[in-house]
């Protein structure tokens, strides 16, 4: 499967906001935006000119990327969306919030979203007590999501445990901190994702 295998920081810059993709080192002053709030590149200084076309693209760039997403996945995600009624925009992101990857790293037990699909995909993270290594799978409410036993004690783990006191578990969910697992209480709405997005674009882009 094609993976993005460049500094993520210039994903940030390219879309002139932190998308929180590094873990940690975010929160720091070594966060590559505050350094060099520019694009990335040759021209990243100079003046941008933007069409219609381009501020939606880049509105579209920017959520597959905060959802580290290839460009199949995403585009899957937004026709399952609009097959669905309702605000088509509005669902694909909570479609997005809901992904399995997401909700591990929403919980706290990875540092970011890239690092909780490896959790994932390598079986560290069971549902209802059974592992699944499918971090498209869409969290349902009653869901108990939680680290292996035996995984509990990885270094990478217990760091983003750490973390997650800082970034704060959503309302939607709630966290065993002991345990290492977290409960759906109920389905994200389009309101608790706090990121800026405007999904209108997206929704025109994929329309044209
Ligand atoms: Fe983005 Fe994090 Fe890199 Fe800062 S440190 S540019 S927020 S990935």
């Amino acid at each position: 499967m094609a993976r993005y295998t460049e500094s993520v920081c210039r994903l940030c810059r390219r879309e002139n906001l932190k998308l929180f993709l590094k873990g940690e080192r975010c929160y720091t002053d070594k966060c590559a935006i505050e350094r060099r709030n520019y694009p990335p590149g040759e021209h990243g200084q100079g003046r941008p000119k933007f069409s219609e076309y381009s501020i939606q693209l880049r509105e579209k760039q920017k959520v597959k990327r905060i959802y580290r997403l290839m460009e199949s996945q995403f585009r899957r995600t937004f026709d399952q969306a609009s097959r669905i009624k309702g605000i088509t925009g509005e669902t694909l992101l909570v479609f997005l919030e809901r992904r399995l990857d997401n909700v591990t790293y929403r919980l706290g037990f990875a540092s970011s979203r890239a690092e909780a699909r490896l959790l994932v995909r390598h079986g560290h993270i069971l549902v209802n007590g059974k592992r699944l290594n499918i971090p498209s799978y869409q969290v349902r409410v009653g869901d108990v999501i939680s680290v292996k036993e035996q995984s509990r004690q990885m270094a990478r783990i217990l760091t983003a445990m750490e973390g997650v006191q800082r970034r704060g578990v959503p309302d939607w969910a709630e966290l065993d901190r002991d345990n290492c697992s977290g409960r759906i209480k109920i389905l994200p709405t389009r309101s608790d994702i706090t990121m800026p997005i405007n999904e209108k674009l997206i929704v025109e882009l994929y329309s044209k």
